[in-house]
């Protein structure tokens, strides 16, 4: 089923907010069937709406291991999944045999991306033949399976980080080419400064984007990881962040727990806004933090409403 459509059906009958996982691609074989696992339990755990899968750089084996965990996910698990797609080192063919691959698991929520400059290289190049820009990708999803896919396009609240000047108006605009050119939803770029959050989406709005913004929700598990993924993604960290997470720095334990309440109240406020209904969390693979945020939210299913839910057991435990 669409991201969208599950969306829209949860908002009609229940008024909790709900949320998402994200998940990368393991390197081994081993990691990847932790990962069917991991994903597993938080499904048992949570009841998600959907899972999503990344796209490395393209090209190799993790490219074929996206699709794989994909189509298990979708297929075996009974996951509703979205998978990553992006542009770098993909000739068109391989776009295809992903697409192909998707479709045919049953998967029909795509994220589609331009994606990021491999490990090695520090600009990002098209390969001969294949696309410059996401909302090139898009069209051509369009183009070839029409509206099967909901096609999800990932959005900055504080720019995207090659945007000379940081220039909004014309990160916002460009955005708009991506809905535009037929993208149904908005997953955000991770942040933690919640007013200016707030504001983007305002202006997302009145640009004349209507459709459903999701914003990325990045858990903090060590200060040294909270300090990197922020300098990573070029995002601004609020000085309350850091008063009340740098005095403890080193120890791990507290700076989860102190950095899950903060995450938390970012997260009330962002649902306070009007804005957003729908979270969505990049696990980093990990279960513990995610799951951590949902509690203290208070928004993890009731017993009564794990019960009633349709697909409370997965698929292929119903064959045991
Ligand atoms: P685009 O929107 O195409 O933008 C790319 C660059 O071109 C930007 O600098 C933009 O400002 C500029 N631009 C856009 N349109 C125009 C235009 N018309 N004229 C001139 N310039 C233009 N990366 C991965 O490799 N794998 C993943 O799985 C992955 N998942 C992600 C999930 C989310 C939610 C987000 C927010 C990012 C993710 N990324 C992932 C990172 C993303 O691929 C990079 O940020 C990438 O650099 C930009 O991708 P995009 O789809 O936003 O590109």
């Amino acid at each position: 089923m669409k991201i969208t459509e599950k969306l829209e059906q949860h908002r009609q009958t229940s008024g909790k907010p709900t949320y998402s996982f994200e998940y990368f691609v393991p390197k081994t074989t081993q990691g990847v069937q932790n990962l069917y696992d991991r994903m597993d339990r938080m499904y048992e755990a949570s009841l998600p709406q959907f899972i999503d899968i990344t796209w490395n750089a393209g090209g190799g084996r993790l490219s074929h291991l996206s699709t794989d965990l994909v189509a298990t996910a979708q297929s075996v698990l009974g996951l509703e999944t979205c998978m990553h797609l992006t542009c770098t080192n993909m000739p068109i063919s391989m776009i295809d045999d992903a697409l192909e691959s998707a479709y045919h698991s049953g998967c029909q929520n795509i994220l589609a991306l331009r994606g990021d400059p491999p490990r090695d290289t520090d600009s990002w190049t098209p390969v001969e033949g294949g696309f410059l820009y996401a909302k090139d990708l898009i069209k051509y999803i369009k183009s070839k399976y029409g509206d099967h896919f909901a096609i999800g396009v990932a959005g900055y609240p504080e720019c995207h980080p090659e945007l000379p000047n940081k220039d909004a108006k014309l990160d916002l605009e460009y955005l708009k080419q991506k809905i535009d050119a037929g993208g149904d939803f908005i997953i955000t770029q991770m942040f933690y400064d919640v007013d200016n959050f707030i504001s983007w989406c305002s202006e997302v709005r009145a640009a004349g984007m209507a459709v459903p913004i999701i914003p990325g929700i990045m858990p903090i598990t060590t200060y040294a990881a909270f300090l990197r993924r922020a300098q990573w993604g070029q995002i601004s960290i609020p000085q309350a962040f850091l008063s009340q997470l740098e005095p403890i720095k080193d120890d791990d334990e507290l700076v989860r727990d102190i950095g899950t309440n903060l995450i938390v109240q970012m997260c009330q406020k962002l649902l306070n806004s009007g804005y957003i209904s729908h979270l969505h969390i990049y696990t980093m693979n990990l279960e513990k933090a995610p799951l951590m945020i949902l509690e203290r939210l208070n928004i993890l299913p009731t017993e009564s409403e794990f019960n009633a839910h349709p697909l409370a057991v997965l698929p292929w435990r119903k064959s045991l």
